[in-house]
């Protein structure tokens, strides 16, 4: 049995129980005893062989019956010891129907519908190797799906687990932490020491070390001695980074932690960019849309799938209020949304002042967004991604940054333009050419005399502009409100959203989306995203997107995978869905997996695809 607790990513914490009584959560390392490497009793899984005791040490899940014939270190540890008999054998008892698969240098074309774990054996050879590992990974995850596990036995070093983890490698083997103890190395989650060094150095306290200060050992024990020691601590240390990997993915954070743990070797950072540049899809159709945060640390931000996402919806997606003819370029801030930070507030009073407000399309310039329409401020990441700002812009943030802005220009056949940024000259060579353009650079964006020669240069452009019809109902700025929450549906779900909006009014604390006088949605700001309501519902059921269709029952608090006839591919976990059932709109709530992952609809597979909201009574 299997069930997924928490997605992030290709990353996920899965709730394992290979039989009755042995239950694991991943990602997890499968310690192996045998003869030569001692029992570790403080597993959270064991895989006993020939010489080793049959111990189910507190409860830990022990995948054998201890009857197999291989154990030991593989020769040279790029390929795993006869992997083929190790299933057999080792993980017999638990194999026999078919439920593990060992797959080779190539990824199969189909998985049988038995299997939960697919073992890759030949992943060791390639670490090191960013060219060979990220595609490899990510085509078996493909032909694997979501809710399947992928094992490899002969990755497992501290520092590779975190990396490996968000790549999709959901169990880790021992091998390679009694490797590298064999050969005098005491491993961390930054990388390889050897052991006598990092010894005197006084480096660790983790049981190991801890004990090992206390120990006596006779001289002519030592060298074995020794390997026991570094094993074990080898051991801890990787037993410790599954616990810290499955923390993160549970706080939505493994990206967070993959950044910090790749900088140890060039090609752990290089497989990292590999996955974002040239496998992006394969990867984002598991990102959660939502999430609670998003912290910009290095140059891998920038392309992280998240910021990617944002950016291609902007460009394929997002379409300005038609009112907002007029550009107003800003910075961004460190608060967000930007709208609470005392220097978007203050500028917002200066565009009040201004004769026709209505008009003004308030864009930010920023990293790693690139250009973040105000219209959009609460939908995740713009909503809260946190980065180091000191002014200074790299090369490849320039180049992202130009090229949203080139695109918004000409998509956005705005009537004029006004910049009001210091320290980013940069822009003004994309803007350029525009026939009705204002630069300002503010001294200090707050500072008085600055916002009033915001306001006067924002008057001077409606002025230019000429008159403005004004043949819809209700004031200006009431429909503008509409328009910029229409702009934010249509980001939300797709062109054509835009008609779940007329108007929007506050009440109780929300505000709340209106069509036709009928409420269609709700803006809830902690997820950044507009929840449906069933009138909401049946306008986004006529979209052909964020469908899923079930089987003919009574759909109650959730809809569950089984229950899952169909699911359109763009849903993501977190994203807003409408459940159909024989044609007919049955529900609306907030899918729990992918849809992708729900078209799997695989034997076995546990827990909820969509909670719903409201549903058809
Ligand atoms: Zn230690």
């Amino acid at each position: 049995m299997l069930e997924v607790g928490f997605r992030d990513g290709l990353a996920k914490v899965v709730t394992w129980e290979p039989q009755a009584k042995l239950r694991l959560r991943t990602p997890a390392v499968l310690f192996l005893a045998s003869g030569r490497i001692p029992l570790f009793s403080e597993a959270e899984a064991l895989v006993l062989s020939k010489g080793a005791p049959l111990v189910e040490a507190g409860g830990v899940p022990v995948l054998s019956d201890g009857e197999s014939e291989q154990s030991d270190i593989p020769e040279g540890s790029s390929c795993p010891f006869y992997l083929e008999e190790f299933v057999k054998d080792t993980l017999g008892p638990l194999g026999k129907d078919g439920r593990f698969m060992v797959v080779g240098p190539r990824p199969p074309e189909k998985v049988p519908d038995t299997v939960d774990v697919v073992i890759a054996g030949n992943i060791a050879g390639m670490l090191g190797d960013p060219k060979r590992l990220v595609p490899y990974l990510t085509a078996l995850r493909r032909a694997a799906g979501y809710s399947r596990l992928i094992y490899a036995p002969n990755a497992g070093e501290p520092s590779h687990i975190a990396l490996l983890a968000y790549l999709g490698v959901d169990l880790f083997g021992s091998i390679p932490l009694a490797f590298a103890a064999r050969q005098g190395y005491l491993l961390f989650t930054d990388g390889k020491y050897p052991a006598a060094e990092a010894w005197k150095a006084g480096l660790c306290h983790c049981p190991a070390c801890t004990a090992r200060s206390k120990e006596k050992v006779d001289p002519a024990a030592q060298p074995e001695a020794d390997y026991k020691w570094a094993l074990l601590h080898n051991n801890h240390i990787a037993l410790q980074e599954t616990k810290t990997v499955r923390h993160a993915i549970s706080m939505s954070g493994i990206r967070e932690l993959v950044e910090a743990r790749v900088r140890s070797e060039p090609w752990l950072v290089a497989s990292l960019r590999e996955l974002d540049l040239r496998h992006y899809d394969t990867v984002e159709r598991y990102m959660p849309i939502t999430k609670p945060f998003l912290i910009a640390t290095s140059r891998e931000s920038l392309h992280r799938p998240e910021v990617a996402r944002f950016q291609w919806r902007v460009r394929e997606w997002y379409a300005r209020p038609p009112t907002a003819r007029i550009l107003l370029l800003l910075p961004c801030s460190a608060r967000k949304p930007y709208s609470r930070s005392p220097t978007h507030r203050a500028i917002s009073m200066a565009v009040e002042a201004c004769k026709a407000p209505h008009l003004i399309h308030k864009v930010v310039v920023t990293s790693p967004l690139g250009i973040v329409p105000m219209d959009l401020e609460q939908f995740y990441p713009a909503n809260c991604y946190d980065i180091a700002v000191t002014g200074d812009w790299d090369t490849p943030e320039i180049k992202m940054i130009k090229e949203g802005l080139d695109l918004l220009v000409k998509k956005g056949q705005y009537d004029g333009v006004i910049a009001y940024i210091g320290g980013m000259t940069f822009i003004n060579e994309i803007l350029e050419d525009h026939k009705r353009l204002k630069i300002l650079t503010p001294q200090d964006p707050r500072r008085k005399e600055d916002l009033e020669t915001l306001t006067s240069a924002l008057d001077g452009m409606i002025e230019a502009i000429g008159p403005v019809e004004n043949n819809g109902k209700g004031s200006p700025d009431r429909r503008r409100r509409g328009e910029d929450y229409a702009a934010f549906a249509r980001f939300q779900f797709g062109p054509g959203a835009e008609a779940l909006v007329d108007h929007v009014a506050f009440s109780n604390g929300h505000l709340k989306l209106f069509k036709d006088g009928k409420q269609t949605g709700t803006l809830n700001e902690e997820r950044g995203m507009v929840g449906l309501t069933m009138d909401g519902g049946q306008i986004i059921k006529g979209l052909g997107r964020y469908q899923v269709e079930i089987e003919d029952f009574e759909p109650s608090g959730s809809v569950f995978a089984v229950g899952v006839k169909s699911a359109t591919e763009e849903i993501r976990p977190g994203d807003e869905v409408v459940v159909i059932r024989k044609g007919d709109l049955a529900g609306v709530g907030v899918a729990v997996m992918s849809g992708p992952e729900m078209m799997e609809r695989r034997k076995g597979l546990r827990g909820a695809a969509v909670e719903l909201r409201h549903r058809h009574k």
